[in-house]
């Protein structure tokens, strides 16, 4: 076995996919959990800190409903109830394992994208760790509608990673990491130790497959990577099914693929922005105010502002777009310090 000495760590979130929780779309079984809660509580016992990130909440609520089973095709109020279901199923799982307490955390989209929500996420993860407990985090899929979920758990755990201020992101699969070439259809395909840097031809990587089974979800695993390795968190893939994959890397030693976290990583707040939704807020600036905010890095200023779309309140993420030739380019993101409220007055 070929090991890839990793960096020391202090606090690492942890993935576990829904395939490694209920194997086979059956019931949870403990067979995969197993090494991975003797990890969590080795690494605690180093005086490591770990974050959980949890899914199985659907496959484990579909095991307990039979009739459901019989179908393909089900809706979302279906597998939100299913997720319900699921989720303590879930929690009491997890639980068995450890003789010290969980604490359970469910998000939306919404949770990391709204800025005073994102705070208070992170001041209760925080908290939760201070207090001794094992924080296990899923999407909130009882109550996130389609369009406002992050929609998998590999780009969760990357939020998450954020939002605890991790150093280290491990996500858990049954299959050994990243391949030059899919490995169920070519006997000789390499894995990828280290990757340096996320570029078009390692995304390329997961797409090349044409079986989606094989790739084991790949796509979403470098998404979550690359999230993660900008922000100067070290995101590793392995295979958590091998016993020895998880304790070597109890030594600093990994069998799979890291992904470098950047030499030159965003502050949190730049990296929040990037991702924070914008809802319709607008404002469009003149070319003068576009120099100074593109090559300047300067802070707009209300008199280079040409126009402004929508409402919003001190503190929250705007959209700073300017008109070229008839093309708007969006050239930034930005954090009001105004507000801006078109109510229109209703008659007497
Ligand atoms: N949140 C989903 C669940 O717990 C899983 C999403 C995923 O597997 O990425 O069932």
């Amino acid at each position: 076995m070929e090991f890839t000495t990793i960096r020391q760590w202090r606090r690492a979130v942890i993935k576990v996919g829904s395939g490694l929780i209920a194997p086979g779309g059956q019931k949870i079984s403990a067979k995969d959990m197993l090494p991975i809660a003797s990890f969590i509580t080795e690494s605690r016992n180093q005086g490591k800190e770990i974050i959980l990130v949890s899914s199985g909440a659907v496959a484990a609520g579909l095991s307990t409903q039979p009739q459901m089973q019989k179908r393909s095709h089900r809706s979302i109020p279906e597998k939100q109830a299913l997720a319900a279901i699921g989720q303590t199923l879930l929690m009491a799982s997890w639980s068995r394992f450890f003789d010290f307490p969980c604490s359970q955390i469910l998000l939306t989209y919404e949770d990391i994208h709204d800025r005073k929500r994102f705070v208070n996420a992170k001041n209760t993860i925080q908290n939760l760790l201070e207090l001794g407990t094992l924080p296990i985090v899923n999407e909130n899929d009882t109550v996130a509608v389609e369009e406002l979920k992050v929609g998998d758990n590999d780009n969760l755990a990357a939020y998450v990673a954020m939002l605890a201020e991790a150093d280290l992101l491990i996500i858990c699969t049954d299959i050994d990491g990243l391949y030059e070439a899919d490995p169920k259809r070519n006997k000789n395909a390499k894995l990828i130790p280290v990757v340096e840097k996320i570029d078009n031809e390692i995304y390329a990587l997961a797409e090349d497959s044409k079986n989606p089974i094989a790739t084991g979800g790949m796509k979403t695993k470098i998404e979550a990577a690359h999230k993660a390795v900008v922000r100067g968190i070290d995101t590793v893939i392995l295979n958590s099914t091998k016993k020895e994959v998880l304790d070597n890397l109890l030594n600093g030693k990994l069998t799979g693929t890291i992904f470098r976290k950047s030499t030159n990583p965003m502050t949190a707040k730049k990296h929040w922005l990037l991702h924070a939704k914008t809802d319709g807020r607008k404002i469009f600036i003149d070319e003068g105010a576009a120099k100074a905010v593109c090559q300047k890095g300067a802070s707009l200023l209300a008199s280079g502002i040409s126009a402004v779309e929508g409402d919003f309140k001190k503190g929250d993420s705007v959209e700073i777009l300017f008109k070229e030739n008839k093309t708007t380019k969006l050239i930034a993101k930005g954090i009001t310090r105004y507000r801006r409220q078109t109510r229109s007055c209703s008659p007497r």
